[in-house]
C-alpha cells in the first residue's frame, strides 16, 4: 500500500460527500462527523506466569440518536483510537441505511490474541467488560464480535456484566452462542448480506450473478461465508486469500473444501487443488466480475484501484477502499456496494438477536434469513432510488445520503438537550 488513509478522515469525507445532497444544516452535519464520547482505558491483567501486562482498549459511542449504540469489539495489534472512532461512525450509518432502531458504537483492544492463552484472553476480556459495564446495557450500548473476537468473548462479556449487575440481560451483547441466547443465522449473516447485495447489484445492471466469476480477499467469518453462498447461487469462485496469501483456479475452487483445508492447516495456502498461489494484490486486481474484500480496511488504495479489473465490488470488510480509490473506481465505472449496506447483515441479525432476547422468544433460522433478505433488498432499493434521484457519482454516496438524512431527522425531531 503506497498510502495509508486515516479511517476516521475517510469516514468524515464520506459524510461531507453526502452532505451536499441532503437537507441538513451544516452545524448538524458537524455533529454527525464526530463521536459523542470515547472511552480509552488501560487494562492491567495477570498473565499465566504471574506477571502483569498492560493493554490499551477503546469504546467509541458515536451516535445514539436512533437507538442504543451498537457495534463490535476488535482484538488486533493495529487497533487505534481513530480506527475505533471511524468504525463506530460506520456503524451509525450502517444501522441507519438498513433502518433498524440502533445507533453506532465500536470497541477494540490493542492486542495480538494469537500470543495469549485462552485463560489470559478470558481475563483480558473480563477486565475490559468490567470497564465497559457502566456504559453498556440493553438500552444503552450493545457490543458484538468483530475481527478476532467471537461467541467465546461475547459469552465472557455477558457473564461479567450479568455478574456485576446481578441480573440476567442476554441482550446486553449480541453474537452470543445459541445456548447463551444467540440467534440462529448470526454467524452467516455478514457473508449473506454481502452476497444478497451483490445479487441485487447484478440484477440492477441487467446481469445474473450465477454467471459471475468471483475473487474473495480474507477467508474468515465474512469472507468464507460469502464465498460459500455466492457459489450456492451458481457463481464461480476463482480466487480466495487470507493473511498467508492467495490461491487461484481458473475453473473455480470449492469454497467448502478450501475452508476444510484452512481448518486443518490454519491457512489456505498450500491447498493442492489450486492452479497457482497468488499475492493479495494479484487477487485484488484479477479480471473477475465480482470482487469481495473481506479482510481489513484500506486494502484498495488509489494506485491499486487503477489496476482493479472487477466490474462489481461488494464490501464485506469495513472501509476496504480508500476515498481516493473510490474516485478512481467511480471514474472506471466499477460498481461498489458500500460496506454499510453490503456487510450490514451482521448488525441486522444482531438486531434480531436483541429483539429475541428482549421478547425471550426465539425465531427459526428460516425466519431470520427471510427477514434479513427483505431488509437488505429494501435497503438496496432505497440506495438506488437516492442514486438515481440525486444523480450521484457512486452507490457509496447514495448510501450516506439516505443514512445521514435519517440520523439527522432523528436528531432534529428530538431537539437539543440541554
Ligand atoms: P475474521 O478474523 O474472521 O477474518 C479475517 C480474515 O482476513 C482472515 O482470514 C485473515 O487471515 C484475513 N486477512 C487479514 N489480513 C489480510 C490481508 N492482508 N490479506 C488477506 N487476508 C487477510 O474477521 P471477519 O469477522 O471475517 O471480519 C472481516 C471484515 O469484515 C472486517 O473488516 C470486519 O470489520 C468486517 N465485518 C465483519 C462482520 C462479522 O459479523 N463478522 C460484520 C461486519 C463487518
Amino acid at each position: 500500500m503506497s498510502e495509508e488513509a486515516n479511517p476516521f478522515e475517510s469516514l468524515q469525507s464520506q459524510i461531507d460527500a453526502a452532505a451536499e445532497h441532503v437537507d441538513v444544516d451544516e452545524d448538524v452535519i458537524e455533529r454527525l462527523k464526530h463521536p459523542e464520547r470515547v472511552l480509552e482505558t488501560n487494562l492491567t491483567v495477570e498473565m499465566d506466569d504471574g506477571s502483569l501486562e498492560r493493554f490499551t482498549a477503546f469504546r467509541s459511542q458515536f451516535n445514539g440518536d436512533r437507538g442504543p449504540y451498537k457495534g463490535g469489539i476488535r482484538y488486533h495489534p493495529n487497533v487505534t483510537r481513530d480506527e475505533v472512532k471511524a468504525l463506530s461512525g460506520w456503524m451509525t450509518y450502517k444501522t441507519a441505511i438498513v433502518d433498524i432502531p440502533l445507533g453506532g458504537g465500536k470497541g477494540g483492544i490493542i492486542i495480538d490474541p494469537a500470543e495469549y492463552s485462552e485463560s489470559e484472553l478470558e481475563r483480558i476480556t473480563r477486565a475490559f467488560a468490567k470497564e465497559l459495564t457502566p456504559m453498556i446495557g440493553v438500552d444503552r450500548d450493545v457490543p458484538a464480535p468483530d475481527v478476532n473476537t467471537g461467541q467465546r468473548e461475547m459469552n465472557w462479556i455477558k457473564d461479567t456484566y450479568e455478574t456485576l449487575e446481578n441480573t440476567t440481560e442476554p441482550g446486553v451483547i449480541t453474537g452470543k452462542a445459541i445456548d447463551s441466547g444467540g440467534s440462529e443465522g448470526r454467524v452467516e449473516a455478514t457473508g449473506r448480506s454481502t452476497v444478497i447485495a451483490a445479487r441485487e447489484a447484478f440484477d440492477y445492471l441487467g446481469e445474473d450473478i450465477a454467471d459471475a466469476t468471483v475473487a474473495v480477499q480474507g477467508y474468515g467469518n465474512a469472507g468464507w461465508i460469502a464465498a460459500k453462498l455466492v457459489e450456492d447461487l451458481g457463481a464461480t469462485v476463482v480466487a480466495v486469500s487470507d493473511s498467508s496469501g492467495g490461491i487461484y483456479s481458473e475453473d473455480g475452487l470449492d469454497a467448502r473444501e478450501v475452508k476444510a483445508f484452512k481448518n486443518e492447516t490454519g491457512s489456505i495456502t498450500g491447498y493442492s487443488e489450486a492452479d497457482e498461489e497468488i499475492s493479495n494484490d494479484d487477487l485484488l486486481t484479477l479480471d473477475v466480475d465480482l470482487l469481495i474484500p473481506a479482510a481489513l480496511e484500506n486494502a484498495i488504495d488509489a494506485d491499486l484501484a487503477e489496476d482493479v479489473q472487477a466490474d462489481v465490488i461488494s464490501e464485506a470488510a469495513n472501509g476496504p477502499i480508500t476515498p481516493a480509490a473510490d474516485e478512481v473506481l467511480a471514474a472506471k465505472d466499477v460498481v461498489v456496494i458500500p460496506d454499510i449496506l453490503a456487510n450490514a447483515g451482521g448488525v441486522t441479525v444482531s438486531y434480531f438477536e436483541w429483539v429475541q432476547n428482549r421478547q425471550r422468544f426465539y425465531w427459526s433460522e428460516q425466519r431470520v434469513n427471510e427477514e434479513l433478505e427483505s431488509i437488505i433488498v429494501d435497503s438496496f432499493d432505497a440506495l438506488t432510488d437516492a442514486y438515481e434521484e440525486c444523480d450521484l457519482e457512486n452507490f457509496r454516496t447514495a448510501a450516506y445520503v439516505v443514512s445521514v438524512q435519517r440520523v439527522a431527522d432523528a436528531f432534529e425531531q428530538a431537539g437539543t438537550f440541554p
